[in-house]
């Protein structure tokens, strides 16, 4: 089976042309045990292998993808005039007293392109329909049966009029599809715009803290299902306060959006060196302090990341003119604990990192032989850090 969907939904829609197939086989067939076909068995054998081998011919086309080349992948004109000079071959054989009951068979393929052709792809089959029967009714005038010409002419008006009205019908069909595709297309890009406006912070373009919250839950369940390591590092920009105070909050707003754009492409870096299939995850966690998810990195790894990232900033100016500087807390998870815990344990890692005079990076490791019981000590701590 096809993987591509679209290419699924127009083998599907094959199918149901097959199905229509499969009744004018089986009407056929009962036209001819009813003496209404100008055809004997091989006749009738002859048209029905004609139709089964057109088909497998379009099937082949759309297994082996052929039919993607094309302009129109779904090969909808062709299949449908392939189906009305079937009808109209079918017609043909009719006896002509017979015939105004088959010329339903024109009608049917006119439907099915109702919703599918071009306008002139939609002409085209129509003028065959209507040049085609009217071809027949003109070879046949004159045979044992035939009706006359008022009948005959009267037919052809009711196929016109039967043509005209689905033509019109396809035209507001078309207006429809249209205007669904536009909606969806407007609804696609609102959707987008409203995850963006879910999953990011407004001012930095970061991921927010409710998404960070939420992946890193996500990881501790996989982490904790696969045993695969990963590890948080917190930033928090050192001095802030000093930024706003001499250059103005405007400047310091321009300061964070900056950091963040830094640290962005630092971290495509780090994407493309471990050609992770994970991305790392970057939130603003609050105020002027970040959270970094290192998926598959354990604490050496997440040290080395911290460290070139707080290096990098050291040296880099921000806003055109600030230096700032970083502290970085980082911690590894441990199977089986809480999120909270190592977000506790990284924020204590920050807490000393700002302790021991800050531009630097501090692992929970070292924080916990500084601090004993490490599950007491931070949180209250971390959020009277002294600045
Ligand atoms: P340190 O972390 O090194 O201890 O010192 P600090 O000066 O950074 O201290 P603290 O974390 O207590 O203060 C953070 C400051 O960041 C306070 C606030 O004015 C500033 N800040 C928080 N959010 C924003 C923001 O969105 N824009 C700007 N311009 N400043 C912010
Ligand atoms: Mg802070
Ligand atoms: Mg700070």
């Amino acid at each position: 089976m096809a993987a591509d969907p679209k290419q699924r939904l127009r083998i599907r829609r094959f199918g149901l042309a097959m199905a229509y197939y499969a009744i004018w086989i089986t009407l056929t067939l009962l036209a001819q045990s009813a003496g209404m076909l100008r055809l004997d068995a091989i006749g009738v054998a002859t048209c029905i292998g004609g139709v089964v081998a057109s088909n497998v011919a379009f099937f082949m086309v759309f297994r082996s993808g052929l039919n993607q080349r094309l302009r129109d992948p779904g090969v909808t004109l062709q299949q449908l005039i392939v189906g009305l000079v079937w009808a109209l071959v079918l017609l043909h054989a009719t006896v002509p007293a017979a015939r105004g009951l088959m010329l339903t068979a024109l009608i049917i393929p006119m439907l099915f392109g109702m919703f599918q052709l071009e306008k002139r792809g939609y002409l085209l089959l129509g003028s065959l329909a209507l040049g085609g029967y009217t071809g027949i009714a003109a070879a046949t005038a004159g045979m044992p049966g035939a009706p006359t010409l008022g009948v005959e002419l009267m037919r052809v008006a009711v196929l016109a009029s039967a043509i005209l009205w689905t033509s019109l019908f396809s035209l507001h069909a078309r207006r429809l599809r249209q205007c669904l595709q536009k909606q969806n297309r407007t609804l696609k890009t609102m959707l987008a715009e409203i995850s963006e406006l879910a999953e990011r912070d407004e001012l930095t373009k970061a991921y927010n803290r409710r998404y960070i919250m939420e992946s890193l839950q996500e990881e501790k369940k996989r982490a904790d299902r696969t045993r695969m390591p990963f590890s948080i590092c917190i930033f928090d920009l050192d001095h802030f306060k000093e930024i706003n105070d001499r250059y103005g909050h405007i400047t310091g707003d321009r300061v964070l959006v900056d950091f963040v754009e830094r640290l962005r492409s630092e971290l495509r870096y780090f994407d493309a060196l471990d050609r992770r299939e994970d991305d790392l995850r970057f939130a603003r966690y609050g105020g002027e302090e970040f959270i970094l998810l290192l998926p598959h990195t354990n604490l050496s790894g997440a040290r080395h990341c911290a460290e070139r990232i707080r290096s990098i900033t050291a040296d880099a100016r921000f806003a055109s003119r600030c230096h700032i500087t970083v502290s970085v807390g980082v911690a590894e998870f441990r199977i089986g604990e809480s999120i909270e815990s190592t977000l506790r344990r990284a924020d204590g890692a920050l807490y000393l990192s700002k302790q021991l005079g800050r531009n630097r990076v501090e692992t929970s490791d070292e924080f916990s032989s500084a601090w004993r019981d490490p599950q007491s000590t931070p949180p209250l701590a971390i959020r009277q850090r002294p600045t």
